[in-house]
């Protein structure tokens, strides 16, 4: 039934995790340096930065995005987004010379936050290949 469908796919989504500082962040329990908001997404000033610029791109609502390879096809249009939103606030932040967006995954992408988001870096010649 249509019902049925609708609970798999809520369930599907559930979000089983422990929340992360990311939560607080959102929620403005602790404060961050935030450059860009809107319905689905946050943008904000790592705390340790390694360039230049470098701000995080996130979902608001985890939604059981733990890690990118997490990803359903129920993510989709929110992955576009956090891509979109990530070019946007680059543009906004002076980087038309350049930038890298980059999603650590897991232990080996030493990924330490477990909340998906996009790095965004840049304001100086970056490196390749990354560390
Ligand atoms: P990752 O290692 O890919 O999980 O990236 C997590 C990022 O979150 C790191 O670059 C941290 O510096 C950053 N970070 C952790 N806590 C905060 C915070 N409270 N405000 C801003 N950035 C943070």
């Amino acid at each position: 039934s249509a019902e049925e469908a609708a609970a798999k796919a809520a369930a599907h989504l559930a979000d089983t995790e422990p929340a992360t500082i990311f939560d607080k962040i959102v929620s403005k329990e602790i404060p961050a340096n935030v450059i860009y908001e809107d319905d689905e997404a946050l943008a904000f000033r790592d705390i340790s930065p390694q360039a230049p610029v470098h701000f995080l791109v996130i979902p608001k609502k985890r939604n059981g995005l733990t890690r990118l390879s997490k990803a359903t096809p129920e993510h989709k249009a929110l992955l576009g987004h956090l891509l979109y939103v990530a070019q946007l606030v680059a543009m906004k932040e002076n980087l038309g010379e350049g930038f890298r967006v980059c999603i650590n995954d897991g232990p080996n992408g030493c990924q330490s936050v477990y909340h998906l988001h996009l790095h965004v870096m840049g304001g100086r010649q970056l490196t390749w290949p990354p560390g």
